[in-house]
């Protein structure tokens, strides 16, 4: 992987082949005005196939999204075109606004102004459950 092209910015690496435009929508990518490269489909020796996201400019990444939407991402970040850090992304132990309970009895439907906050619950299967109502997130 070549981060040659950016100077100062964030390399989102080994995505889940196929998920790239999810982190993208999900990260919220679209609002930046910066240059942002979406990679598809890339040889991966570890993956077979991968996805890698490019970002030109110093942002703050929201790395429970990352987490739950896809855990093995490496994010590196780069400045003066180099690395200067790698992460590992893992599963989150608790996701706060990132997705909304969807059942419509939840306090979070009526108190407008209440946190979503999921909680891992299970993290082999990868669930989520709403810590009010116990629904799980998906
Ligand atoms: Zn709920």
């Amino acid at each position: 992987m070549n981060v040659d092209s950016i100077k100062n910015g964030i390399v989102i690496d080994h995505i889940t082949a196929g998920l790239g435009m999810s982190v993208y929508n999900l990260l919220g990518l679209d609002s930046l005005d910066c240059p942002v490269a979406i990679i598809k489909n890339v040889a991966s020796r570890k993956m077979g196939r991968k996805d890698i996201i490019k970002v030109d400019a110093d942002i703050d990444l929201n790395l429970d999204i990352l987490g739950y939407i896809d855990p093995g991402i490496t994010v590196n970040y780069i400045k003066n075109s180099e690395l200067v850090d790698k992460k590992s992304i893992e599963l989150p132990e608790r996701l706060v606004n990132v997705v909304k309970c969807k059942n419509p009895r939840c306090i979070t439907t009526t108190e407008q102004e209440l946190d979503h906050v999921f909680k891992l619950t299970d993290r082999e299967k990868r669930v989520y459950r709403c810590i009010y109502c116990e629904v799980q997130a998906k």
